[in-house]
C-alpha cells in the first residue's frame, strides 16, 4: 500500500518535471527566435567570457561558424579577431564594475572583414552570471562623421585663405590708389597752370590738347577716389557721423550740384518737393554722396532730353526717396549684379558713359551702415527707379 503511494508520488514528480522541462524548452525557443530576429550581431558570454550563444547576424557579420564559436572564449574566436586590448579592458575591468556599457566604440582590424568601427553595448546579468554583448557596425557613419568634420575644417581653412587674399587685394588697391593720387594731382596742377598761361600764351590747338589732358586727368582722379572710398568701406573704416538732418535739403544740394550737367543734356530734374522738412538720422555728407551717385546715374544712363523725377516720403520709421528715370533701363537678370563691386552692365550708353562700377556698391554699403536699404525696379528701354530707404530720426515730426 505504502509502495503504491510512493510510486504514485514519484510518478507525479516525474510528470511535473517533464512539464517544467517542456515549458523551459518552449521559453528557450522563444528567446532564440527573438535573438535570431535581431539584425545586429549579438552574443551571450558566461562569466569566463566563453560564448554561450550567438545570433545569426553575428555569424554572418564576422564570418564565423557556430561550431567554432559556442563554448570558445571570445578572444579565441575567428583567428583571435576579438583579441583587442581595448575589448579586454572593457570586458574584464569596466563592465564588471559598471555592469552596463553604452555605445562604446572600438576600431579594430578584423582579418575577415577589414578595419571596422564597432559600437558595443553590453549588460551584465548577475543572477545568471552572463554578459549580453551587442555589436553595431558604425564604420560608414563614423567615416562620414570624420569626413564631414575634415571637410568643414578644410572649408574653414580655404575661407580664411580667401579672406586673407581678399584683404591683401583690398590693401593693395588702397595702397596703389594712395600712391597714384599724389602724382595725378600734380599733373592736374601743372596742366591747369599751363592752360592759364603761367608760362606764356598758348595757341588754340595747344589749349585744346591741354583740355583733353585735363579732362582725362580729372577722370583718373575720380577713379582713384572711387577706389579709395571702396577700400575704406571694405576695411570697415567708414564711421557714420550722424545727425538729425533735413533730407529735402540734401536732395536739393544733389540737384544743384549737377544742374549744369543735366542742363547740358537737356534733361529736367523734377523734384516733388514736400512742404515740410523731412528729418532723418543720417550722415549728411555720405548721404549726399549716395544721392549724387544715383542722380548722376539716372542722367548718365538716360538719353538727352529725358527727365528725372525725385520724390520723398516719410513715416515714423522710414524716410523713402525715389529717383526715377526714363533711360535705357536694366533687364531683370542684370539687376542683382548692380550692387556688386566693379559691375558695369552693357547698355546702349555704357560705351560712351564713363564709370567704374563702384558707385552703387559703395552706396549700398553706406546705406547698410545706416541700417537702411537701396533697391531698383527697372525695365529695359523704359527706365529705372531707385528707392533709397533710411530710418527716420526718433524726434522727427513726421506726418504719415
Ligand atoms: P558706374 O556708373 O560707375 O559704372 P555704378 O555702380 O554707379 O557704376 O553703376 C553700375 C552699373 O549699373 C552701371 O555701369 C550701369 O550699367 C548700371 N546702372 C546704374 N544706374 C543705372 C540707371 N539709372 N539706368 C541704367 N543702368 C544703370
Amino acid at each position: 500500500m505504502i509502495d503504491t503511494k510512493r510510486e504514485q508520488n514519484t510518478q507525479k514528480k516525474l510528470i511535473n518535471q517533464d512539464n517544467r522541462i517542456a515549458a523551459l524548452k518552449k521559453q528557450m525557443v522563444y528567446y532564440k527566435e527573438i535573438t535570431e530576429t535581431i539584425r545586429e550581431p549579438f552574443i551571450i558570454l558566461n562569466k569566463n567570457l566563453n560564448v554561450v550563444t550567438a545570433n545569426l547576424a553575428f555569424y554572418r557579420k564576422f564570418k564565423v561558424k557556430k561550431k567554432d564559436t559556442e563554448g570558445k572564449q571570445i578572444y579565441d574566436l575567428g583567428d583571435s579577431q576579438w583579441d583587442a586590448p581595448e575589448l579586454r579592458v572593457l570586458l574584464e575591468n569596466i563592465l564588471p564594475s559598471h555592469r552596463v556599457l553604452n555605445n562604446y566604440a572600438v576600431t579594430h582590424s578584423f582579418p575577415s572583414i577589414g578595419t571596422k568601427t564597432i559600437l558595443l553595448n553590453a549588460r551584465q546579468v548577475d543572477s545568471k552570471q552572463l554578459i549580453l554583448l551587442a555589436m553595431e557596425d558604425v564604420t560608414t557613419q563614423w567615416k562620414l562623421k570624420i569626413d564631414s568634420a575634415e571637410m568643414t575644417e578644410n572649408l574653414i581653412k580655404q575661407r580664411d585663405q580667401l579672406q586673407g587674399l581678399n584683404d591683401a587685394k583690398d590693401e593693395f588697391i588702397s595702397l596703389a590708389s594712395h600712391q597714384l593720387r599724389t602724382p595725378a594731382t600734380a599733373v592736374k596742377q601743372y596742366v591747369g597752370m599751363l592752360s592759364h598761361g603761367y608760362v606764356g600764351e598758348l595757341t588754340k590747338e595747344q589749349l585744346d590738347m591741354l583740355g583733353v589732358a585735363y579732362r582725362n586727368n580729372e577722370r583718373q582722379l575720380e577713379i582713384i577716389e572711387d577706389l579709395l572710398r571702396v577700400a575704406k568701406v571694405d576695411a570697415g573704416k567708414v564711421y557714420l557721423d550722424k545727425s538729425s538732418c533735413d533730407v529735402v535739403v540734401k536732395i536739393e544740394e544733389a540737384i544743384n550740384g549737377q544742374s549744369i550737367l543735366f542742363e547740358n543734356r537737356g534733361q529736367a530734374v523734377i523734384f516733388d518737393k514736400p512742404d515740410t522738412k523731412m528729418i532723418a538720422s543720417i550722415d549728411p555728407k555720405l548721404m549726399l554722396m549716395v544721392l549724387e551717385n544715383i542722380l548722376d546715374n539716372a542722367g548718365k544712363y538716360s538719353q538727352e532730353g529725358k527727365p528725372v523725377t525725385i520724390t520723398i516720403h516719410q513715416n515714423k520709421t522710414y524716410t523713402i526717396i525715389t529717383i526715377k528715370d526714363h533711360g535705357v533701363g536694366i533687364r531683370k537678370s542684370d539687376q542683382k549684379k548692380l550692387f556688386k563691386k566693379f559691375s558695369r552692365i552693357d547698355n546702349p550708353l555704357s560705351a560712351s558713359v564713363k564709370g567704374t562700377g563702384l558707385g552703387l556698391y559703395w552706396a549700398k554699403k553706406v546705406l547698410d551702415l545706416h541700417e537702411g536699404s537701396i533697391k531698383v525696379t527697372s525695365s529695359l528701354k523704359a527706365g529705372s527707379t531707385f528707392e533709397v530707404v533710411t530710418p527716420t530720426a526718433a524726434n522727427s515730426s513726421s506726418g504719415d
